[in-house]
């Protein structure tokens, strides 16, 4: 295939010529989320950014194969669930529904599978016991080890041996290791866990083998992209790679791609109990207690698109800052846009801007002019290891020229020649394009703005009878507290009750 494509591979520390093992198709996996609470900003980096590289790599014409897990049983997990007081498996079930949800406003489409773990046990079984079966793992009274001495590259993804690891991470301590380092496949069940039958006893999987076992069955025993956010390198990615290397005897990933972290001023968390840091900005987590929770900017009004185009405004391997004001500056910059798009309705007098562009449409080579020189300009920015910053920045030069040569032209009132139209038509092909490249410009703001809405709406009135009830059951009205949560659960709607208040959600 004929492509200028070039990766940076944190497994090489530079940039390659893109290279698939199977010619013409793309296998990608991505770490997804563990499910013990809504997905924070944080969480939607990746999903965005790898949607963006499967969107490009498919225009460049590979068929891609693009996976992200979900981690539905592990500690958090097992902690939160009796907190809310429900069972791990309908924790997982719903904070994978607002995972979900809110990739789907960002339009993050492009996910062909979403395993789960607790669907893979078997798999996982058969992997960790050829791992001890080949000597790389070891049973302890009930839990399964791997044992990093065993594997004799271990720490190259991180570029660094065993000792430099260990002293730079947290380990879980345990007394049935044989070396600090050596890290779990296997624990075994405590009473009231959830837990399956093994041939080591009733236990579950450790986080790291899940991706192993999950990556080979869907996507072969070579991936062609692992992806993931930078915290994952260590430990999780360079176990994984121990296990699946050891356990299949070939290369696990040829290319690792690796996204920087959301960051976020401790001033601009807003957040109520954030301590007060100096001015560094922060790794976004919920362990620092500066999440910004997604669906709550939603419901705050955020569109959506202002959330994507800000995410994939600066280059992918960089920490992104989050900040109101840009927020704020980025929604101004996409008012532009959609100004334009209404402009170019007037002159070419059809409503067809947000038509959805056949492929191959505007690929035509040889063309010129000012228009094709941006555009060349905005793929030579995804070749270079898909920058999607510098690419941005090249559509907003391609708008700001339209925008001038239909000024110059004055093809608003009519006084443009047929040439004009027609050279302006390809320039707004350009634009249409590459915008579908980076998956925004596909639905009218409108139509986004009325379903935000409708949902902020739906948020106040439920706000509202929630206050309502909490005011009838102050004053001993238990009877109007009841008849309220009744009428609402014939709605599909649960009430929660809480030590910080009432939840709602709709079934
Ligand atoms: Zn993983």
């Amino acid at each position: 295939m004929e492509h200028n494509l070039r990766v940076y591979n944190t497994l090489t520390r530079q940039k390659e010529p893109f290279k698939t093992v199977e010619p013409g198709k793309v296998g990608m996996y991505v770490c997804g989320p563990t499910v013990y609470k809504p997905s924070h900003l944080g969480h939607m980096v990746g999903p965005v950014i790898f949607d963006t590289v499967k969107r490009y790599l498919t225009y460049l014409g590979y068929e891609v194969k693009f996976v992200v897990n979900i981690t539905d049983v592990d500690d958090k997990l097992i902690i939160e669930a009796p907190r809310q007081g429900i069972s791990v498996s309908d924790l997982a079930e719903r904070v994978t529904r607002d995972y979900v949800e809110n990739l789907t406003k960002l339009n993050v489409t492009s996910i062909d599978l979403m395993p789960r773990a607790t669907h893979h046990i078997g798999d996982i079984i058969e992997i960790i016991q050829g791992l001890i079966t080949k000597g790389f793992a070891y049973p302890a009274a009930g839990d399964v080890y791997f044992d990093v001495t065993k594997d004799d590259d271990y720490g190259k993804l991180c570029n660094r041996d065993p000792e430099q690891l260990e002293a730079g991470a947290r380990i879980e301590v345990s007394e049935k290791k044989r070396s600090p380092g050596d890290f779990a496949l296997w624990k075994a069940a405590k009473p009231g866990e959830p837990a399956w039958d093994s041939p080591w006893g009733k236990g579950r999987p450790g986080w790291h083998i899940e991706c192993s076992a999950m990556s080979t069955k869907l996507l072969g025993k070579t991936l062609d992209i692992h992806g993931g956010g930078l915290d994952l390198q260590f430990p999780h990615h360079e176990n994984e790679l121990a296990q699946s290397e050891s356990y299949n005897g070939c290369t696990f990933a040829n290319f690792w791609m690796h996204n920087g972290l959301m960051r976020i001023h401790s001033q601009a968390s807003k957040i109520k109990d954030a301590k007060p840091r100096d001015d560094e900005p922060q790794k976004m987590s919920k362990s620092l207690g500066n999440e910004i929770v997604v669906h709550k900017l939603f419901e705050r009004g955020i569109q959506p698109e202002t959330l994507r185009f800000f995410l994939l405004a600066t280059h992918y391997r960089r920490p992104i800052d989050y900040s109101e004001e840009r927020l704020a500056e980025v929604g101004r910059g996409l008012d532009g846009f959609y100004r334009f798009f209404e402009r170019f309705e007037r002159i070419n007098n059809k409503r067809n801007f947000y038509q959805p562009l056949p492929a191959n449409v505007a690929r035509g080579a040889g063309r010129e002019g000012e228009f094709a020189v941006l555009r060349k300009r905005f793929l030579e920015h995804m070749d270079d290891d898909f920058n999607t910053g510098g690419a941005v920045g090249v559509l907003y030069e391609l708008l700001t020229a339209l925008n001038r040569f239909a000024d110059a032209k004055q093809l608003e009132i009519g006084k443009g020649t047929a040439d004009d139209v027609k050279a302006f038509e390809d320039g707004v092909i350009y634009l249409k394009e590459l915008s579908q490249i980076l998956g925004v410009f596909e639905k009218r703001p409108e139509e986004v703005k009325t379903d935000n809405a409708s949902q902020q709406l739906v948020g106040g009135l439920m706000q509202l009878l929630i206050d309502l009830r909490a005011e009838a059951r102050k004053a001993k009205n238990f009877a109007l507290g009841d008849q309220i949560r009744k009428r609402l659960s014939e709605l599909g709607v649960t009430l929660e009750d809480r030590a910080g208040g009432t939840n709602w959600r709709k079934d």
